[in-house]
């Protein structure tokens, strides 16, 4: 993004080499979230040229020397960044994680520097969730790179780094709801069908609302949503 609120569009960037921490991976898949639009809407103008993308699925092509979780050739999905470390890291919520703000959104390294630059060295910020997934390849970290099967399609690999983990933990994690409970989910998109999944799963009457009535016909998701029929009740 070149522009504050300006569209997206495509250049040709110089990327870092990975450092020590650091894993260097081939984007395979990209969802799109909601964040990287409303981020859009409101990134500060002195953090662009800016990358953004935070839904990653990819192939790892190196690793920093102190990486030992994923090695070249794994198939990974990319999520939000954590530092392992705090409080909060350390029991169990790395979600809310004490250094998220430093470690996803400030478009660099918590250092100050920038992974991309334009071929003339003009610095370009991305780190985006400790990736910027909208991007041939991108820079990540252990903590936001996990190994996924090989066979796993990237469609359905990438938005496990976000909108599935929001709408499953929100049924899981937080209603908790008893068998038999009638539960409406409000938006089916990606965050809205994976709470439906969740739901479902859970044993729930689910009742899904959206303005669109039917799943784009090229979406994996209705295919997912047409097995679990098979197991539960959705109307
Ligand atoms: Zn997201
Ligand atoms: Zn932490």
């Amino acid at each position: 993004m070149e522009s504050p609120g300006g569209p997206f569009t495509i250049q040709d960037l110089d990327l870092d080499a990975p450092r020590p921490d650091e894993v260097l991976v081939r984007i395979t898949a990209a969802g799109i979230c909601h964040t990287d639009l409303s981020m859009r809407q409101i990134w500060p103008q002195e953090r662009l040229p800016m990358v953004f993308g935070h839904e990653g699925a990819s192939v790892v092509e190196a690793v920093g020397d102190a990486v030992t979780t994923v090695v070249p050739g794994d198939a990974v999905c990319l999520t939000y960044r954590s530092c392992s470390s705090c409080e909060q890291c350390t029991t169990g919520g790395p979600a809310y994680c004490e250094h998220a703000g430093a470690l996803n959104v400030s478009g660099s390294r918590p250092n100050g520097s920038t992974p991309l630059s334009r071929p003339d060295g003009t610095p370009v910020y991305g780190s985006f969730f400790g990736q910027s997934a909208f991007a041939t390849h991108c820079l990540t970290y252990e903590s936001n790179t996990i190994k996924v099967p090989a066979e796993l399609p990237p469609i359905v690999a990438a938005p496990l780094g976000c909108s599935v983990q929001t709408g499953v933990g929100t049924v899981r994690n937080v209603l908790r709801p008893s068998p038999g409970t009638a539960l409406a989910v409000f938006g089916a998109g990606s965050v809205g069908l994976s709470a439906v999944m969740a739901a479902v799963a859970e044993g729930c009457t689910v009742v899904a609302v959206d303005p669109i009535a039917h799943p784009c016909p090229a979406s994996p998701t209705r295919n997912y949503l047409a097995g679990l029929q098979l197991c539960g009740p959705i109307i």
